[in-house]
């Protein structure tokens, strides 16, 4: 069974919001393993409805429409479907009464134009909105060549009102694919997409089931685990097998699952062990710091950072020394180590990051990075590269990796 998302709304095609109902509707049908093939946007523009819902219905098993069944002059949904089919509106008396109890619940009049909320396409079903004054419709399309039908249901376009009634109102109401659809995602960190895509070899072959796919955000790869089968239990057979080959494959590049970022994973790892941080950085902002603080529960692992991109800052707040920043400069491997060192003996903490790059310099600049723990120190030389936002999160990220790793190297025997 194939689907077929059409989001409609004029502010959606000018730019001015954007069709997140798409996206959820997908989620939501994969979940019950219906395949989505086509998404469509479009202005609130009545002819161009109808020849969008008659190449739809004659393409799809399944069409889901968000958005047009207001009450205002716009709003074009139901006149669509009417004439898509060939058909009247007509008064549902059972919705009109609905559609004024709920105004005189809220002790408002009723205005004129509501009433056009409960008229429908004939031979068409409402859906019922607990949630908000319009109704959606159900409706069974005929393709022309009349032995096949589709299914096509009109949802509205508030999010809040269309998610209950995908759930309460079309899901049972939708034939039983008998497939189940299960996702997970593995993220890993320290290599590019196509180093990973390497590593990984037949895994992500077009068609391989559990199919795996890469995409790369603010230089974390993600690898998206998609299994189908008959049954939860079939799908989740068929993930834990192709996460341990993963996991055999990328090895320590692997560093969490789902929304799990480094910052998340390394104050796991620093409260475990019931050890803290604190971090020192210059040329990002504060990068590392604004990631760590926007952790749940960061307090007892993450004690503080220093923004220090100037020399003063990295003297008197970090105890560098003058003479350090003078001769090797305040981007230099002498430099970031002695920021570690600093913020680390300042803030009291086990372990200190420090990172020092040039906010804007050229996109190709360099960034020393620095670990300071309690028996050792070590600072690693790190490239900018490509988008210059992208290439300050890769930067950043290489500082919390490196705490990360270090952290799980102690924790192995030997
Ligand atoms: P409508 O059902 O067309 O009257 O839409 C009502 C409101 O829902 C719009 O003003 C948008 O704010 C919101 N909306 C409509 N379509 C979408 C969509 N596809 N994704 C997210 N929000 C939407
Ligand atoms: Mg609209």
């Amino acid at each position: 069974m194939f689907a077929e998302i059409i989001a409609i709304g004029t502010e959606l095609t000018t730019g001015a919001k954007l069709d997140t109902n798409s996206q959820w509707l997908s989620q939501a049908l994969g979940q019950i393993g219906i395949v989505v093939r086509y998404h469509q946007t479009m202005a609130d523009d009545l002819a161009a409805m109808v020849k969008v819902f008659r190449t739809a219905v004659e393409r799809s098993d399944l069409v889901i429409i968000t958005g047009g069944l207001g009450p205002t002059q716009d709003d074009l949904t139901r006149q669509a479907l009417a004439d898509l089919v060939g058909v009247e509106l007509e008064l549902n008396e059972s919705s009109l009464a609905h559609l004024r109890h709920l105004f005189a619940s809220r002790k408002r009049e009723m205005p004129e134009r509501n009433t056009i909320q409960a008229y429908f396409p004939a031979g068409s079903e409402p859906i019922e909105n607990a949630r908000g004054t319009a109704p959606g419709i159900w409706m069974k399309v005929p393709r022309s060549d009349r032995d096949h039908h589709a299914f096509v249901a009109a949802l509205p376009g508030v999010p809040s009102e269309m998610k209950p009634m995908f759930e309460h109102e079309v899901r049972p109401r939708l034939p039983h694919s008998g497939r189940v659809i299960r996702h997970t995602r593995i993220n890993a960190f320290g290599a590019g997409e196509s180093r990973v895509e390497e590593l990984l070899g037949a895994l992500t072959a077009r068609g391989a089931d559990p199919e795996v796919g890469i995409t790369a955000h603010e230089a974390t790869i993600t690898l998206r685990i998609v299994a189908e089968g008959q049954t939860e239990a079939e799908c989740h057979t068929k993930i834990t097998s192709v996460r341990a080959d993963v996991q055999q494959r990328l090895g320590s590049l692997i560093f969490g699952e789902e929304d799990e970022e480094l910052q998340h994973v390394v104050l796991r790892l620093l409260q475990q062990r019931g050890q803290t941080l604190a971090t020192a950085e210059a040329g990002n902002g504060g990068l590392m710091a604004h990631w760590l603080t926007a952790v749940n529960g960061f307090e007892s692992a993450y004690l503080g950072g220093v923004v220090a991109p100037t020399e003063s800052a990295k003297t008197t707040l970090l105890g560098v020394s003058p003479e350090t920043v003078g001769t090797y400069g305040s981007v230099s491997e002498e430099t970031a180590i002695e920021m570690a060192n600093g913020c680390r003996e300042r803030f009291q903490t086990d372990y200190a990051l420090a990172l020092t790059g040039r906010k804007n310099d050229t996109p190709e600049g360099t960034v020393w990075i620095a670990f300071a723990g309690p028996n050792r120190s070590e600072a690693i030389e790190h490239h900018l590269i490509g988008d210059p936002g992208i290439a300050t999160s890769r930067a950043a990220k290489t500082a919390l990796n490196l705490l990360r790793t270090n952290l799980v190297a102690c924790e192995s025997p030997g």
